[in-house]
C-alpha cells in the first residue's frame, strides 16, 4: 500500500493543496508527522484537512502550544505570536483535535511516526551527532519523522551512521534502520521554498522525496494580512 508522509504544514493552505494535487493517484493513505498548526495563516484548514483525511498522526510541538498544552514562553518571539494568533483562530473543536493528538513514537503498518526524535518527540535529528548519540536504541526498521524542516534523513548500517542521498528513490534494505524525514509541506528550511513530502511504497521497499512549486507570495500575503511578524512571510519565499 502506498502512504502519503506528510510533515509541518504549519497552516500553510496553499502549500497543502499543491502536495495534495501533485500527489494525486500515488497513495492511498495519508499519515502525518505533526505540526498542522503554527507560523502559516490557515491553521483550521490544514487541521480540518487532518481530520478528515490523516488516518495515523503524531502531535508536533507547534500542535501541543496552540492547544494550550504548553505554555507559548517556550517559544522564540516570531513562533510565540503565532502561536497565540493562532489560538485565537482556531475553532473549538480544531482545538480539542489538535490537544488530542497522540504523542509519537507512533507504531503504524509497520512503521514509526514521530515528530521530532523516537526519544524524545521535541528533539532535534539535525546532525550526524544527533544520530551517534541514539542509534544504538533505535530498534524500529524505519521511522518517519520531522520537525527539522528538512527532507532526507539516516540511515543505520551495522552501527555506522550514513546520510540518506535525496536525488534517488531510496531502496530500503533489510537490516538496515531508517530515519526518513519528508520535508516540511509548509514551511522548508533546506533552502528549496518548494513543499516537500515523501510517498512510502510498502510493497516496493521504496520512499519518493518529492518537491512540489506553490504559490509561496499568496501563503505569505495571508500571514501579513493576519498582522504576524513579517519573517514569517518572507522565508516562504527562500526556503530558510
Ligand atoms: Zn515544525
Amino acid at each position: 500500500m502506498p502512504f502519503l508522509i506528510v510533515s509541518d504544514i504549519h497552516g500553510n493552505r496553499e502549500a497543502l493543496e499543491a502536495v495534495v494535487d501533485d500527489a494525486r493517484g500515488r497513495y492511498d493513505r495519508v499519515v502525518c508527522l505533526g505540526d498542522l498548526a503554527g507560523y502559516g495563516a490557515d491553521p483550521n484548514f490544514t487541521v480540518e484537512w487532518a481530520r478528515t483525511n490523516v488516518t495515523a498522526i503524531v502531535r508536533g510541538n507547534h500542535d501541543k502550544v496552540c492547544a494550550g498544552l504548553e505554555p507559548v514562553t517556550s517559544f522564540r518571539p516570531a513562533a510565540r505570536a503565532a502561536a497565540e494568533w493562532t489560538q485565537n483562530a482556531l475553532t473549538v473543536e480544531n482545538r480539542a483535535y489538535l490537544e488530542r493528538l497522540p504523542r509519537g513514537p507512533l507504531p503504524y503498518e509497520g512503521f514509526d511516526l514521530v515528530h521530532g526524535s523516537p526519544l524524545n518527540e521535541d528533539d532535534y535529528l539535525l546532525t550526524m551527532a544527533d544520530l551517534h548519540t541514539i542509534r544504538n536504541e533505535i530498534e524500529t526498521p524505519l521511522s518517519f519523522f520531522g520537525h527539522t524542516h528538512l527532507q532526507g534523513g539516516f540511515l543505520i548500517a551495522r552501527g555506522s551512521v550514513k546520510t540518506i542521498d535525496l536525488h534517488l528513490a531510496l531502496e530500503l534494505e533489510a537490516n538496515y534502520r531508517y530515519l526518513v524525514n519528508p520535508g516540511s509541506v509548509g514551511q522548508p528550511r533546506d533552502g528549496d521554498p518548494r513543499a516537500a513530502y515523501a510517498v512510502y511504497r510498502a510493497e516496493d521497499h521504496v520512499v519518493e522525496f518529492r518537491r512540489v512549486a506553490y504559490d509561496t507570495f499568496a501563503a505569505g500575503e495571508k500571514i501579513r494580512a493576519a498582522g504576524l511578524p513579517d519573517s514569517l512571510a518572507s522565508r516562504l519565499l527562500t526556503g530558510v
